[in-house]
């Protein structure tokens, strides 16, 4: 391990032992968020190190006169740590580097109008939509949320927590392309995630063309950088439903995110 490496551990490490989250601040701030109760005590302890670390490396800036407490900004944070989770350790990855292409997040009380026209890619797919958005995400820049659609609510059908969205699509940005295919672990197949995640946006276009329900939000269908994101929220959210509709893609994303969700979520899932 290259010195500096063992400076900047060693910082991180003395800090994370004094300046953490508050205990009963991220007490009060878990009871709120149904996503963290599949964490075991020992689980959240590691989510509350990450969730600090957050903190101080990531500025989270309210918008319009938005009061943001105490209490929103750690669930921000946590839920940043959550997908975190089984990518980075607090105490021997120090410096987070899965989002390192971020330094800010924006946050709006309720859904902003982003002053655009619609765009599409060379492909004729839609890149992004003009009007009222719940988040963004720039190339170059950090992560707009709204509040209204970030804060926890009861698990339901539709994945909807849009900081995981916006955050899928920052990983998704780390290898130079948003194109649904973040940097994979080196045990990983581009292979068995090209087929499964092709496969899946093209049966969702496919029974969407045909007038078919779908249970899988119909917005993953514009692109398949959207697949992705999507996918990361009912990942999180929803990994029942994912896992029944595109179970290769639910296995690639556990995969990927190291982590399980369905293992112990089956007490949330109740709808
Ligand atoms: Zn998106």
């Amino acid at each position: 391990m290259r010195v500096t490496t063992r400076i900047r551990r060693f910082i991180v490490q003395r800090r994370l032992r004094k300046d953490k989250i508050p205990l009963k601040l991220w007490h009060r701030s878990c009871a709120q968020m149904p996503l963290l109760s599949r964490y075991s005590g020992r689980e959240k302890m590691q989510l509350r190190l990450l969730a600090s670390q957050v903190l101080w490396d990531k500025r989270i800036i309210p918008v319009k006169d938005f009061e943001l407490t105490d209490e929103m900004r750690v669930m921000i944070a946590a839920q940043v740590a959550l997908m975190l989770f089984g990518l980075a350790e607090p105490e021997t990855e120090p410096n987070l580097s899965w989002i390192h292409n971020w330094n800010q997040i924006l946050v709006y009380p309720a859904p902003f109008h982003n002053g655009r026209d619609t765009v599409f890619n060379a492909l004729g797919q839609i890149q992004s939509l003009a009007g009222f958005e719940s988040g963004e995400t720039h190339y170059q820049g950090g992560i707009i949320i709204d509040w209204e659609d970030d804060q926890p609510h009861p698990l339901r059908k539709h994945a909807n927590q849009v900081l995981l969205h916006e955050m899928a699509h920052k990983l998704d940005m780390l290898d130079g392309d948003t194109n649904g295919h973040p940097p994979l672990h080196s045990n990983m197949s581009h292979q068995a995630w090209y087929e499964a995640f092709e496969t899946a946006f093209d049966t969702l276009n496919r029974q969407l063309q045909h007038g078919k329900f779908t249970a899988f939000n119909p917005y993953a269908a514009t692109n398949p950088a959207e697949f992705f994101a999507v996918s990361t929220e009912y990942f999180f959210e929803s990994p029942n439903v994912l896992n029944r509709l595109f179970p290769k893609v639910y296995q690639q994303l556990t995969l990927f995110y190291r982590q399980d969700p369905l293992i112990r979520v089956s007490a949330l899932q109740k709808s």
